[in-house]
């Protein structure tokens, strides 16, 4: 009986120690893991971002992970035109962090692309010398780094609603191809329908998104793609000029006609005052079809804070008296009836994020005119003492912006009531910021394939 124990016991040993060497050899082997870095110049700052996948993964879709989000200090690269020495030293902190975060042995590998948006499409425009200028200084800099850098150029409008558009359906998983069975009962989130991409930033904005009938009447706004296998006919259209930085100047501009230096201003807070140095209007090819005589310097800004008013200024940029296809936005430009859900990202979030609109399900429209037309009547005093930690220059401006995001979107896109419930205002999805740069860097890394690939080993079932 005792040598049945011992043998008994000796073989249980015996298990457990195989299991213990199967566990070692089995333990998966140390990552191999990718960077890259993309910097989005923006027209009001510059934001640096880190990505990170598994090397053996790079064609699947969704591994691709922002680890960090570096904001540069300073003002969009486009006001450096006339301070190129400072260019120099204008990237350094978000690029020694990124040496730090990434490992020393995957530096050399790791590709840095610089985009630049719409704050530098606009000095191109005006002076293509001077934006050459600053790409060149920017280069420089982002040479002297021990990346793999691949570049820094100034993306188009097009550009910038079309990765927009990737990123966000990469990051929804809207590109895998859902097993038939997974897909019995789907519902809205699960469904393989893209969403659209609403993009607001300073000097532009876009909206890009697959409509129901695959007819593109204009053919500078359709985009043809083939991802995962799957073929897409995408509408896409960047306003330049209709960011919310450029469309406030665009408003004043307009509006200062026939003041006398004094502008009482509804879409600031009552009790706000804020000196404007005219030149900024002056230097904005965006106020030009105003083509204001501005005589008098400074100009005066005295907050009323009324909604109603604001938004009928507002409602002034869009033009919608003409259009020359079966639907229009305004300004003459083709937009097909809205169809599916739209993510709404950059500045749109920001907003509403403020305004506390961003923590429920979509806010109705009517909820979101309520909050802004409550917040816009509110004094400017009261508003300082409330949020005395928010940045005054944003402060002062969300009365403006939640009214301008409300004028966009009803009067510019023709979102009703019912389709406003499709709109998503989202920052980050997981841990990625929501915007053009992942696709961008998705694109230019050839890690979105146009075929679906083979997932292997390919199952028996
Ligand atoms: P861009 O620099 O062109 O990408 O534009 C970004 C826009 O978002 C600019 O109008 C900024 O002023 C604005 N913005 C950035 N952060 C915030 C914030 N926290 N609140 C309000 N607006 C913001």
């Amino acid at each position: 009986r005792n040598i049945l124990i011992i043998l008994g016991f000796s073989s249980v040993i015996a298990v457990i120690a195989l299991i213990a060497v199967g566990l070692t050899q089995n333990k998966p082997l140390p990552e191999n893991v990718k960077y890259g870095i993309v910097l989005d110049a923006g027209s009001s700052h510059t934001t640096l971002y880190i990505y990170e996948w598994p090397a053996e993964k790079e064609n699947d879709t969704g591994v691709v992970n922002q680890i960090e989000e570096c904001q540069v200090q300073g003002p969009g690269i486009s006001k450096y035109a006339q301070k190129l020495d400072e260019i120099g030293t204008y990237l350094t902190d978000c690029m020694e962090k990124a040496r730090k975060v990434i490992p020393k042995s995957r530096h050399q590998e790791t590709p840095v692309y610089l985009g630049a948006t719409a704050g530098m499409r606009l000095l191109s425009a005006e002076n293509e010398r001077l934006a050459d200028n600053v790409l060149a200084k920017v280069k420089q800099s982002l040479d002297s780094y021990p990346f793999n850098f691949q570049g820094a150029r100034i993306i188009t409008g097009t550009e910038e609603g079309a990765y927009g558009w990737i990123t966000i359906n990469y990051l929804l998983g809207k590109f895998i191809k859902k097993l038939r069975w997974l897909n019995l009962m789907p519902n809205e989130n699960d469904s393989q329908e893209t969403y659209g991409a609403l993009d607001l930033g300073g000097a532009s904005t876009q909206i890009t998104f697959v409509p129901q009938n695959q007819t593109i009447e204009s053919p500078q706004n359709a985009l043809y793609f083939r991802l995962y296998g799957k073929d897409y006919s995408v509408y896409t259209h960047s306003f330049l000029c209709y960011g919310k930085d450029q469309a406030l100047l665009q408003k004043l501009a307009k509006d200062i006609r026939g003041t006398d230096g004094i502008l009482r201003d509804p879409c600031f807070n009552r009790g706000y005052n804020r000196v404007i140095n005219v030149s900024e209007l002056r230097d904005s090819p965006c106020t030009r079809k105003f083509e204001t005589t501005l005589p008098f310097q400074p100009l005066t800004i005295q907050g009323t804070g009324n909604f109603q008013q604001c938004q009928q200024s507002i409602f002034k940029l869009f033009n919608t008296s003409y259009c020359p296809y079966s639907h229009c936005s305004f300004n003459n430009i083709f937009l097909p009836p809205l169809h599916g859900q739209f993510g709404a990202f950059s500045a749109y979030y920001y907003v509403m994020k403020f305004l506390n609109l961003t923590s429920e399900e979509p806010p109705s429209q009517e909820k979101v005119i309520d909050v802004v037309q409550e917040f816009c009547s509110r004094s400017w005093e009261e508003l300082k003492i409330h949020f005395g930690e928010v940045k005054e220059k944003y402060l002062s401006e969300y009365c403006f912006s939640g009214a301008y995001i409300i004028s966009l979107l009803q009067r510019g896109y023709h979102f009703t009531p019912e389709s406003w419930k499709n709109i998503h205002f989202m920052g980050k999805i997981r841990s990625s910021d929501v915007g053009w740069t992942l696709g961008y860097m998705l694109n230019l890394t050839n890690m979105i394939p146009a075929e679906q690939p083979l997932s292997a080993p390919l199952s028996h079932a």
